[in-house]
């Protein structure tokens, strides 16, 4: 059985990985040549939205699905009209677009930040006269990895915000004052069974995840709450496949920050550290396959490796250490890979934490 992933970065390449000892072949669509996927899999070069391609790519396939969450919905409805295409465009279109991403939260009673569209300079200030400072200002599309985002800390910082952002439709979220980030990855198949991998704990620097720890601790008594918002996000999408919903958790209710409709790269961990990986359950679940457990094994630690790759022998020599690069040139701020760290207790992860922090402060030149 043929699976088709439109996009084919390391989400694509590692789930290439995950569906070969399952039978699956993964076949990618993606504009670069180099895509990191193409050693997973076969990969058909193209853009997105060229319909000879989409067409190429379709030809043959059981069923399609995507790992990145910007695929243009006419390319995904074109998919769609040949091929069983899981998640459902639908999910994308909620995810796309901030204001109909926390209008589709609000109308499960899921809480999040408070907000308010922007279109115009004026708009801005009435927002930031409503929601107060600080708060942060975003464009609705498009924004990933901290891009295309400002904090507003007093009312005279809205001409400066428009000035860099405006000219797109924005939104302006208050400023959540949260304890720390999680994120809840659920997977729900094509009969309708549900499984939540536990919750994880994310810390970002600049926009980017740097790190994630699973189980996040002491987060037991949310879980159960995390899980009920996944649930009922993929129950109303009639969703097929892995769903990440990144969480504020605050002193009141978690709060939903933004949904991923793909694999998430705070679910690596689940490589090593669950009884099945994020990525053989995303594929289990789009070919129609019964899921997997989702349970821990032991506690993971995921470190992102970004803009440089540390000397791989050096981290492979610290115990429970597994490397995962990308293949991708080196560039500022570029996720290149992640190692994860497991072991069976958390006593056991602290002192080699310690160990890949030093590792990771001297990355080899050149990656
Ligand atoms: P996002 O692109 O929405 O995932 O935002 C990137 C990161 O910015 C988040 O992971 C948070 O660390 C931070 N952030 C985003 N929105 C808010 C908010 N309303 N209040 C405080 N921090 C935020």
């Amino acid at each position: 059985m043929t699976v088709g992933v439109v996009g084919g970065g390391q989400l694509g390449w590692m789930l290439g990985r995950a569906g070969d000892p399952l039978g699956l072949r993964c076949r990618f669509l993606d504009p670069a040549p180099d895509a990191p996927a193409g050693r997973a899999g076969e990969l058909v070069v193209g853009a997105y939205d060229d319909p000879g391609a989409l067409d190429r790519f379709a030809a043959g396939l059981a069923v399609a699905t995507y790992e990145f969450e910007n695929v243009p919905l006419a390319a995904a409805r074109r998919l769609a009209e040949r091929v069983p295409v899981h998640p459902p465009p639908g999910a994308l279109a909620a995810a796309q677009d901030r204001v109909a991403e926390k209008t589709f939260f609000e109308s499960l009673g899921i809480p999040v930040a408070p907000w308010r569209a922007v279109d115009r300079l004026d708009d801005l200030r009435a927002a930031l006269a409503e929601l107060g400072c600080p708060a942060v200002l975003k464009t609705r599309r498009l924004g990933y990895d901290g891009k295309g985002q400002a904090i507003l800390r007093a009312p005279g910082d809205a001409a400066d915000a428009w000035a860099r952002l405006g000219g797109v439709p924005l939104v302006l979220e208050g400023f959540v004052r949260f304890r720390r980030e999680l994120s809840v990855l659920a997977v729900r198949g094509r009969d309708g069974a549900t499984a939540s991998y536990p919750l994880v704990e994310n810390v970002h620097a600049d926009g980017i995840l740097r790190w994630s720890r699973a189980p996040a601790p002491d987060a037991a008594a949310r879980q159960a709450e995390a899980e009920g918002y996944a649930r009922r996000a993929l129950a109303a999408l009639d969703y097929v496949g892995v769903l990440a919903i990144e969480l504020f958790d605050t002193d009141g209710p978690l709060l939903a920050n933004e949904m991923a409709p793909r694999v998430h790269n705070s679910g690596h961990w689940t490589i090593e550290g669950a009884e099945t990986s994020q990525f053989e359950n995303h594929l289990r679940a789009v070919a129609g396959l019964p899921l997997g457990s989702t349970a821990p094994r032991g506690v993971s630690l995921m470190l992102n490796l970004i803009g440089a790759v540390p000397d791989p022998a050096a981290v492979l020599a610290v115990p429970g250490a597994h490397l995962h690069l990308y293949g991708k040139a080196p560039r500022p701020g570029r996720k290149l890979g992640h190692v994860t760290l497991r072991a069976d207790a958390p006593e056991g992860l602290d002192a080699l934490e310690r160990e890949l922090e030093r590792l990771l402060r001297s990355p080899s030149p050149g990656g």
